[in-house]
């Protein structure tokens, strides 16, 4: 049995090197913590845990102002259509690379965006579903959670949880009842952007389709 030698004043530390066994009622951590010597410095909060939920807070932002955001996107795609003669005049293939990165950047930032090419957000109450470790797009796998996270991942809120909750706060947020098609991988590192405005100048040309993006 290993013998527990006195703490010399001032430390909790027996000289033995043991660290002492902490007396009751307080923990192992909070003596360390106790006994830490005292300084001004302040470490900033880099505990796992908050690591983890700061990496998804621009993320459930953009979900819990979905509206706002279907509002902004909304006028966003307007300017963009009006836009198109410059783009056709230009050529939408050269007009591609600095889009895009300015789209993957905003996205990124915004979204946590994987540059799909195909946007679904204003489906998907501004959750990308491309964050789903199994990239489903028609809702969610059944293994999510009790506490409404992933199963794969543990700390993150199951997209398609918050997809719906985005989805309804948003005016047309029934769109994420929609069958979404398979993700057609060759559009990968394209711009949404780009590829919707056209779609809709395309669209406009024709009388018969009033359809809008
Ligand atoms: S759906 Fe695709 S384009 Fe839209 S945010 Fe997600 S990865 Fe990006």
């Amino acid at each position: 049995m290993t013998e527990i030698k006195p703490i010399e004043p001032g430390s909790t530390t027996p000289l033995n090197g043991t660290p002492p066994s902490a007396p009751a009622g307080m923990t192992q951590a909070a003596m360390v913590k106790k006994a830490a010597p005292k300084t001004a410095y302040k470490p900033a909060d880099v505990s796992p845990q908050r690591r983890v939920q700061r990496s998804y807070t621009v993320r459930l932002w953009a979900i819990r102002h979905s509206r706002l955001l279907e509002w902004f996107y909304a006028r966003f795609a307007d300017v963009f259509l009006m836009l198109h003669p410059l783009w056709n005049g230009i050529g939408y293939a050269r007009v591609e690379a600095p889009v895009k990165f300015v789209e993957k950047r905003v996205k990124g930032i915004m979204f946590d965006c994987r540059m799909c090419g195909q946007c679904i957000l204003s489906s998907t109450g501004m959750s990308c579903p491309m964050n789903c470790p199994k990239q489903l797009r028609n809702g969610p796998c059944g293994g999510v959670r009790a506490n409404g996270n992933c199963e794969v991942e543990p700390d993150m809120p199951c997209v398609w949880v918050k997809a719906w909750e985005g989805s309804r706060n948003m005016v047309k947020g029934d769109a994420i009842l929609n069958v979404q098609k398979p993700v057609d991988q060759s559009l990968r590192e394209t711009s949404a952007w780009l590829r919707v405005t056209a779609q809709a100048a395309a669209a406009r040309k024709t009388p018969s389709d009033g359809a809008s993006a």
